[in-house]
């Protein structure tokens, strides 16, 4: 049923001083009064104070609840908020009574998926919604936050509307295909439907950056055994996270670990050296390795300031996007072009996280407001196929052309742009887009 009442908690489970219960759907102001002793739905979203029971009257915990009558709620529908004392027990009896009452456990992001069914949210939005509530990078948080706000919506909608404006005047063509012209000239149309693939051509390229915002860059560390790539690791982490020792090989297996530069989210990984592996076990840690290597956003290619480089570290260079990081420069000093580190007194460190953020993040770096990117892979199909459906349009246009076969892929344009607007009721889209989402969300 796509209103019944379901019921989750909307706080993290465990030890804490409060807890959120979310109550949402038709007939659940029936559910809360079985529940909340002398419910009232007036005054709406005013927080008030009563005391929650159970089905045998036993008493529960006492808190507070707030009505939110449809459509002014999240997720569209009516809403109750209750708020309990958290930890193991009170959030879990007052769960268990509100079921008892009538409501049912709410699947992963069934509130957020209510909100886009009755309209309160779109599609990018939801998933913005998603992406605030995961992000751990300053600036992950920022773009979600702009997202949620309509940045990326507000664009898609109005290329849309282009595109509706163009299928409007197509139909003229159609409707009146003996007139010279229709209100404005097929070179016209031609050159609106080019500006509007122009405008998707723009966002599709903001993709390989704001993708890697949403999953954080990942920073493969590569060089010599002993050339200081777990220390390097570790400082720029902050905390010692793996084992710093002068054996050559010891980093065994990859370690990883999610940092920010510069408000910029990235993965960090340190690897086995890549060479001079001398038994079974470090040939495997060479491979994992290798594997990161390969998908790395940025190799930190590691070498001790003064040495010269060989072949293996030339030959990466060459191959994968790479910054070379001189390290131990309190011992002998760097190229003078060349990023030096030195983790014993920290210099280079500021210069390196900034080097490699705008390496990895382009331009965007130092701008100081976001622009709205497409974040998910999703986003970047469903573009491309509306800008294939677009340069399939352009050849139909025009007094030899047919006017009705220019129409019909325009229409798969705006279609696609109505799929990730999430402006078509697609069940399917929607299973995909909140299988990700928590319970409560
Ligand atoms: P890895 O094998 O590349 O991971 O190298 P490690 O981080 O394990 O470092 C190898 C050795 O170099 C250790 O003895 C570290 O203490 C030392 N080392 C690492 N970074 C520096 C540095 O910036 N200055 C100095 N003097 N020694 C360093």
């Amino acid at each position: 049923m796509l209103s019944d009442p379901i019921v989750a908690l909307a706080t993290a489970p465990g030890r804490a001083a409060l807890a959120v219960v979310r109550l949402s759907g038709a007939g659940v102001f029936d559910v809360a009064r079985r529940v909340i002793a002398g419910f009232r739905v007036e005054p709406a979203r005013t927080a008030r104070l009563a005391s929650f029971v159970g089905p045998d009257q036993q008493p529960i915990d006492r808190g507070l609840y707030t009505v939110f009558p449809a459509p002014h709620s999240y997720t569209g529908d009516d809403l109750v908020e209750l708020s309990c004392h958290g930890g193991l027990q009170a959030p879990a009896r007052l769960l268990a009574a509100l079921q008892a009452a009538g409501a049912r456990p709410a699947a992963p992001g069934e509130f957020t998926r209510r909100a886009v069914q009755n309209g309160k949210l779109d599609l990018l939005q939801a998933e913005a919604v998603g992406d605030l509530i995961d992000a751990t990078a300053p600036v992950q948080a920022k773009t979600a936050l702009n997202q949620l706000e309509g940045g990326l919506s507000r664009r898609l909608t109005s290329l849309r509307e282009s595109l509706l404006e163009v299928q409007a005047l197509l139909s003229y063509d159609i409707d009146f295909p003996e007139e010279d012209d229709g209100p404005i000239s097929s070179e016209q149309i031609a050159s609106r439907i080019d500006t509007v693939a122009g405008q998707i051509q723009r966002l599709i390229a903001t993709a390989p950056a704001a993708e890697r915002v949403r999953e954080g860059a990942l920073l493969v560390f590569a060089g010599r055994p002993n050339a200081g790539k777990s220390s390097l690791f570790n400082a720029l982490l902050g905390t010692a996270r793996t084992l710093v020792t002068e054996i050559p090989g010891t980093t065994r297996d990859a370690v990883e670990a999610d940092t920010d530069f510069l408000g910029w989210p990235v993965r960090l990984v340190d690897t086995a050296g890549l060479w001079d592996a001398p038994a079974d076990i470090d040939r495997l840690g060479v491979m994992v390795s290798r594997r990161y290597m390969s998908s790395a956003d940025l190799v930190l290619l590691c070498a001790e300031a003064g040495r010269t480089l060989g072949e293996e570290e030339s030959a990466i260079m060459s191959e994968r996007p790479t910054l070379l990081v001189r390290t131990k420069t309190d011992l002998s000093e760097a190229g003078r072009d060349e990023l030096g580190v030195s983790t014993v007194t920290g210099d280079g460190l500021p210069e390196l996280r900034r080097r490699a953020a705008s390496q990895v993040f382009g331009r965007q770096v130092n701008l100081a407001d976001l622009e709205p990117g497409l974040t998910r892979e999703r986003h970047r199909t469903a573009l491309c196929r509306a800008q294939e459906a677009l340069a399939l349009s352009v050849p139909h246009l025009g007094r030899q052309g047919d006017a009705v076969l220019a129409a019909h892929h325009v229409r798969e344009a705006t279609t696609a742009l109505e799929e990730l607007l999430g402006a078509v009721d697609i069940d399917e889209i929607l299973d995909r887009v909140f299988a990700s989402f928590c319970v409560g969300k």
